[in-house]
């Protein structure tokens, strides 16, 4: 399977300007896991004491640990769920990191490859599991691990490695356990859920990378509440920050000149305008504002930047990435890309733009997992978000839109309501 991630010949990478600049993380806590850029050894980790088994799973619901992979479901629910049904049990350790806009989970593996297995172990022992996996798609994290593995010797359940091809579709953890069973790194529909039935049939934990690296302070009682945010675009800096959990974003940046607005949670969570610098970023406060932290990949676009070009070149991602399995899915987001095309070159109808409207709420949960919701995400946050830009959009493109090749009008008519696969 191969992927295609924005190249430096995209648009999304066009949209890097250098118009704000990053100030100090004034009272960000302590760094747990950002604190080096080379490969952290055995020798050097210093694993913390703690508690363990049931009581762990005690301690990660009381510090509220939720799935930082783009869900942000509650860790511990999770945990109970597969250690209440008998085995044989497995973890899983997810750095797939299909999101393109993402860095955090390859920058655990490579870096901190210890820290993440002992998050991993400590999560197998908590939940009774008999194997664990670290699933990945980066050539270097995975080096790194299996180094790591070398150092550790023998651990107390089995721990392989699984690298797969790097797609949007590919950490989805049906797709996760699909592949770890020996099949495609596709989705599947639900139920089962893989606590239900996942790596060779019995109750497994996909738990993301960081999530995972974040249990060894919680059983030690010194985690910080905070996350990691991959932060791109109209930045200085772009690059991985840890920041506070539940505190503005104006408190870490400076921004000279107005942005015109924020993706959030990389491709999945949709826009948010300027607002987005005061909403705490957390996942109950943005998802209140109706969007989301996501997997904690924020994209800045910048005073020159168009967020109607922004959500079409992110539905043109999605029609090439999404896995074709879901005929609601590819139809969606083939129709859904090509009216915000038009919307960008300013030949979208009154039609168009409503029938665009109803796409992004009538597509939503049709796929059989959730690319085809991040699509519905942004077409919905782009015409709620920024209504009156949308409507002079439509009358007169930005320079920069107007510039785009013309829509190809021969292309027949999409029915993306249609059930055929
Ligand atoms: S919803 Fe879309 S991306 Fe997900 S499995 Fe179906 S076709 Fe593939």
């Amino acid at each position: 399977m191969t992927t295609r991630l924005p190249s430096p010949e995209d648009r999304v990478a066009r949209w890097n300007r250098a118009t704000m600049a990053l100030v100090p993380l004034a009272g960000a806590p302590a760094p747990l896991v950002l604190d080096r850029d080379t490969r952290e050894t055995l020798a050097e980790y210093v694993r913390p004491d703690g508690v363990s088994g049931r009581e762990l799973i005690d301690a990660v619901e009381a510090a509220d640990l939720r799935g930082r992979g783009g869900a942000g479901f509650p860790t511990a629910v999770k945990m109970r769920a597969v250690a209440e049904r008998e085995g044989p049990r497995t973890v899983v350790a997810n750095g797939d990191e299909g999101e393109p806009l993402a860095v955090k989970d390859r920058y655990l593996l490579r870096i901190r490859p210890h820290l993440v297995l002992d998050g991993l172990l400590r999560a197998a022992d908590a939940v009774s599991a008999d194997r664990a996996v670290v699933y990945l798609s980066d050539a270097l994290a995975e080096d790194s691990v299996r180094t790591a593995l070398d150092e550790v010797g023998r651990t107390a359940v089995p721990i392989d490695v699984v690298r797969v091809a790097r797609t949007y579709v590919g950490g989805e953890e049906s797709a996760v356990v699909r592949a770890v069973n020996g099949g495609p790194a596709l989705p599947t529909d639900k139920p089962p859920r893989p606590f239900e039935s996942g790596v060779d049939g019995g109750p497994t934990l996909v738990a993301n990378v960081e999530t995972l690296a974040r249990i060894p302070g919680i059983a030690a009682g010194t985690a910080s509440d905070s996350v990691l945010l991959t932060l791109t675009g109209a930045v200085e800096r772009p690059g991985l920050y840890e920041v506070p959990l539940g505190r503005p974003l104006r408190e870490h940046l400076t921004v000279p000149s107005a942005p015109q607005g924020f993706l959030m949670g990389g491709f999945f969570a949709g826009l948010l305008g300027p607002r987005a610098l005061d909403i705490p970023f957390g996942f109950a406060e943005l998802r209140a504002e109706g969007s989301g932290l996501g997997c904690g990949a924020v994209f800045v676009l910048g005073p020159d930047d168009c967020p109607v070009a922004a959500v079409a070149d992110v539905l043109a991602y999605f029609d090439r990435e999404n896995a074709r399995q879901c005929g609601p899915c590819f139809r969606g987001t083939a129709a859904m890309a090509e009216a915000a095309r038009e919307l960008a070159d300013g030949t979208a109808t009154d039609a168009r733009l409503e029938k665009l409207r109803g796409w992004s709420q009538s597509l939503r949960g049709r796929g059989a997992c959730a690319t085809l919701d991040g699509a519905c995400n942004v077409v919905a946050s782009l015409l709620d978000e920024f209504p009156e830009l949308v409507d002079r959009h439509r009358a007169t493109p930005c320079p920069r839109c107007a510039a785009l090749p013309a829509a190809d009008r021969t292309a027949p008519d999409i029915d993306p309501e249609s059930e055929e696969s």
